[in-house]
């Protein structure tokens, strides 16, 4: 009998699982994209954009859909979606699995500011560092606003609210990936002194890493939020290895 995959989209893990579910015989996908990006790059599978409306939402959403298995693929950043997940398929009855890349790990020559929220980023940043990289995206700039001393190079997809007000500086707007030459050199142009980053984990926007460590540049990390409990794998190809040991 046929059986219905939700994919929680959002990555590009989620676009090449659903790509690879296509050659699973008995599978039909849906991707579920929160329409965050204004052009998301083109996903193989059925597409179902926008929120479902909190746990309660998704898991009428699994219910009428008859999903049979849930595969949470977003951004390891991307909390919420990923514990009104873990609710609603507990109560739907029905096997979740997170695709969750592993995140980058400190090298030696790595200078690292751990912090566990973007709020402490804020504050973390050296004092010396006046020109600062800002590469956490367009939704949680607000906390940045109070760095009126500073210069920001501020980069993300789409532009910022209207109503966030940003620190001065300059808006970026790009989408990975992008390469250590790419990077190095926008490091230097910009006279770039310190590096604000979430720890995403991932080849995409890892090279900003790699050249603030050539450049002696210290990057505050901001680490992840906590996972709901629950099967887990790091990549697309075991993921497909989950979904065949369901079929
Ligand atoms: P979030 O805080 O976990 O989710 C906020 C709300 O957005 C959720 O409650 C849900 O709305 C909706 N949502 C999130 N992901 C969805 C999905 N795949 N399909 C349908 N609805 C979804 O997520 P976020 O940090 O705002 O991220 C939004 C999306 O961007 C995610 O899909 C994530 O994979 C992607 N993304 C996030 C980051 C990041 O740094 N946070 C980076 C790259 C990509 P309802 O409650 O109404 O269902």
């Amino acid at each position: 009998m046929m059986k219905r995959l939700l994919i929680l989209g959002g990555t590009g893990e989620a676009v090449q699982l659903a790509a690879q579910t296509a050659n699973l015989p008995g599978l039909e996908t849906i991707t579920a994209l929160a329409g965050r990006t204004s052009q998301p790059g083109a996903v193989s599978s059925a597409v179902r954009m926008g929120g479902f409306g909190g746990e309660t939402g998704l898991i009428e959403y699994l219910q009428t859909m008859e999903i049979d298995l849930l595969i949470d693929a977003t951004h390891p950043f991307a909390a919420q979606i990923s514990w009104n997940a873990a609710g609603a398929a507990a109560r739907v009855g029905i096997p979740r699995l997170m695709l969750i890349r592993p995140g980058w790990e400190r090298l030696s020559l790595d200078n690292w500011i751990e912090v566990e929220s973007i709020e402490r980023a804020v504050t973390a940043i050296p004092a010396t560092a006046k020109r600062i990289f800002l590469t956490i995206g367009r939704q949680q700039l607000a906390p940045f606003g109070c760095l009126t001393d500073r210069w920001c190079l501020i980069r993300s997809i789409d532009p910022p609210g209207a109503d966030i007000i940003l620190p001065p500086g300059k808006l970026l707007l790009d989408r990975g990936p992008f390469s250590l030459a790419q990077e190095r050199q926008l490091l230097r142009d910009y006279q770039i002194q310190a590096i604000v980053s979430k720890n995403s984990g991932g080849d995409a926007t890892y090279a900003k890493i790699m050249a603030a460590r050539e450049l002696g540049i210290p990057v505050v990390t901001i680490q992840r939020p906590i996972a709901p409990e629950g099967d887990r794998v790091e990549n697309v190809s075991d993921s497909i290895a989950w979904l065949r040991d369901k079929l």
